[in-house]
């Protein structure tokens, strides 16, 4: 890119610069013109422009005073810009009604922003996300691949993940190091209804906490020898399976024995 701007790495900073690709993130998003649309980390605008192609409904969230002078430039007052850390800003009151997220954001802000979907997955009905290739690879694991972990459990609980192509790095300015991948989430129409998550995600956590353990293992600190023996004679589960061979429904079996019959409390 021919030009002054200093591309920042603490920020994650590698901005597209093939159009065609863009035009394909933008059309797989599926977003229409009666969508409400959240960019986060619009750079130089690439994405930004293709958005705007198909709605004007755009809210953009931006940490750098540099790119922010550079969008309002370019789009003067028609978007409405949030500066700032997306991590740290606070979404309740922007989401007022559903939106869909189209971006490609740094990489390390990935996890985090994953996590604040899901806590505000009611009103976030579609994500078109930039993701590293091995991430969208998690997202999108099913049971029994070295791929499935805690994170597959957590996302996949509120979204239907699918990964929509790979993006090799020379598209990107500067090149990132590693592979990308476009991954693109549904909100599902049948979340289970619970009603403690942070039980969930915790025993997803905990039995995902050593890959090589058996559930016994890794549950017993957590849950402590007296549940465990309770746990055991259920026969609910086979406690020398591993954690990393339980479907879903078989984590909300475990789930629903802690919680309703046990009473288990974080
Ligand atoms: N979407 C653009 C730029 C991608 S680079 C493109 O595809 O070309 C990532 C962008 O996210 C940069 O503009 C960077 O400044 C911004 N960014 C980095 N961390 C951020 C954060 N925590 N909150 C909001 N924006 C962030």
């Amino acid at each position: 890119m021919i030009d002054n701007f200093h591309h920042k790495k603490k920020w994650g900073q590698h901005f597209l610069k093939d159009n065609n690709i863009v035009r394909k993130i933008v059309s797989e998003s599926g977003i229409t013109s009666q969508d409400k649309v959240w960019e986060i980390g619009p750079g130089k605008g690439i994405l930004t422009q293709e958005i705007m192609a198909v709605t004007s409904n755009l809210t953009l969230f931006e940490i750098d005073p540099e790119v922010i002078e550079i969008i309002q430039g370019k789009f003067g007052g028609k978007l409405e810009i949030h500066a700032g850390d997306v991590i740290k800003i606070d979404w309740k009151p922007l989401l007022t009604e559903p939106i869909k997220i189209v971006a490609n954001i740094p990489y390390q802000i990935t996890s985090p922003l994953l996590y604040k979907i899901c806590r505000n997955s009611d009103y976030i009905k579609s994500v078109t996300l930039m993701v590293q290739k091995e991430f969208a690879d998690r997202l999108k694991a099913i049971p029994n691949t070295k791929e499935y972990a805690a994170l597959t459990l957590k996302t996949q609980f509120f979204y239907n993940v699918k990964q929509l192509f790979k993006v090799p790095a020379h598209l990107f300015f500067p090149p990132p190091r590693v592979d990308s991948a476009v991954i693109h989430l549904t909100l599902r129409e049948d979340i289970p209804n619970i009603d403690n998550l942070e039980l969930f995600n915790k025993l997803v956590d905990v039995a995902f906490s050593m890959r090589r353990k058996t559930l016994r293992n890794n549950l017993k600190p957590f849950i402590g020898a007296d549940n465990l023996s309770k746990l055991e004679s259920e026969n609910l589960i086979d406690l020398s399976r591993r954690g990393e061979t339980l479907s879903e429904e078989e984590y909300l079996n475990l789930y629903s024995y802690l919680n309703d019959i046990l009473n288990f409390k974080l």
